[in-house]
C-alpha cells in the first residue's frame, strides 16, 4: 500500500503589490506518496518556483489546502542559488542546517560526518569549499539538506548553475544519495531529461496562471541512468508529449 504524506488541493495563488495583481497558480491538486520521486516541469514564470515555497511555508497560499500526514514535518529545501560559505569548512557548512534549527546534538553532527564520509568526502571535512570541484559542492550543499532529516525533499533547479557535462554526473550522484537515503522528493526542473530519467511522475503545469496539464507515470525497466534511459523504447514517447505539452 502506497502511504499518502502530502494531498494539495485546489491551490491558487495570487501576488499583489501596490500596483499589481499577478495570479501565479490558478489551481493546482495532487497527492505524494511516500518515497516517490515528483518532477514539476512548467513553462518560465507559470509558478513553480511559487509552488515549492508554499509547500516550505515561505510563502502563503492564496487559497486551497495543504495536507501533511502527520504534525510538525521537516522540509528541506535546495535551491539553485544555494551555496557554501567559503570561509567555513565543509563540515561546519553541513552543519548549519542543524545549527539555525538549534538541532546540532552530537548525534546529529555524526550523521553528518557519516554522510559526508559516505558520500565521498571523507578527506574533505576540515577543507575550504574553494578546494572542491562544483559537483562535489552540490554534494554537500544536499548533505546540509539532509542533514535536518527531512520527510520531503524540495528541490528547485538545483542543478541549473552546472554546465551540461558536470549536470549529468552530479544530478546522478545527487538522484543516488536521495535513493539511498529513502527520501521523497518534489523537484522542479526545466530538463525533459532530467525529469523523465529520475521520476516516478512528472507534473507538467500550463502557462500562468498555471493549472495541471498533464500528469505522467514514467516505467522504466533499467537503471535510471541517463544514458541508459535513452536506450530504452518509451523514451522518446515521453520526452515527445511533454515536449508537445510545453510548446503549444
Ligand atoms: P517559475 O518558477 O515557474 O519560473 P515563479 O513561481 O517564480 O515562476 O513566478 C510565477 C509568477 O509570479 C511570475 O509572474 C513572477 O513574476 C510572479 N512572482 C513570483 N514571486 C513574486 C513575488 N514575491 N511578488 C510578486 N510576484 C511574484
Ligand atoms: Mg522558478
Amino acid at each position: 500500500m502506497k502511504n499518502k504524506i502530502l494531498e494539495i488541493k485546489n491551490l491558487k495563488k495570487d501576488y499583489y503589490d501596490l500596483k499589481n495583481e499577478t495570479n501565479a497558480i490558478k489551481s493546482i491538486s495532487f497527492d505524494v506518496y511516500d518515497k516517490e520521486f515528483i518532477s514539476i516541469v512548467g513553462p518560465s514564470g507559470c509558478g513553480k518556483s511559487t509552488l515549492l515555497s508554499i509547500l516550505a511555508n515561505i510563502e502563503n497560499k492564496t487559497e486551497g489546502e495543504i495536507n501533511w500526514n502527520k504534525d510538525n514535518i521537516v522540509i528541506g529545501y535546495m535551491l539553485q542559488s544555494d551555496s557554501l560559505f567559503p570561509w567555513k569548512t565543509i563540515l561546519d557548512n553541513a552543519l548549519i542546517g542543524l545549527e539555525v534549527q538549534k538541532k546540532l546534538t552530537k548525534e546529529n553532527k555524526e550523521y553528518v560526518i557519516n554522510l559526508l564520509k559516505k558520500y565521498g568526502l571523507k578527506d574533505f571535512l576540515y577543507k575550504y569549499p574553494s578546494s572542491l570541484s562544483g559537483g562535489m559542492k552540490q554534494r554537500v550543499t544536499l548533505i546540509r539538506t539532509l542533514a535536518i532529516k527531512p520527510d520531503i525533499l524540495l528541490l528547485d533547479e538545483a542543478f541549473s548553475a552546472l554546465d551540461s557535462q558536470s549536470r549529468i554526473k552530479v544530478s546522478k550522484d545527487v538522484f543516488d544519495i536521495i535513493k539511498n537515503e529513502n527520501k521523497t522528493v518534489i523537484m522542479v526542473t526545466h530538463s525533459i531529461e532530467e525529469a523523465i530519467t529520475f521520476s516516478d511522475r512528472i507534473i507538467v503545469l500550463s502557462k500562468r496562471p498555471s493549472k495541471i496539464k498533464n500528469i505522467y507515470d514514467i516505467e522504466f525497466n533499467s537503471e535510471r541512468d541517463f544514458l541508459k534511459i535513452k536506450n530504452e523504447k518509451n523514451y522518446n514517447s515521453y520526452y515527445d508529449m511533454i515536449w508537445s505539452d510545453l510548446n503549444e
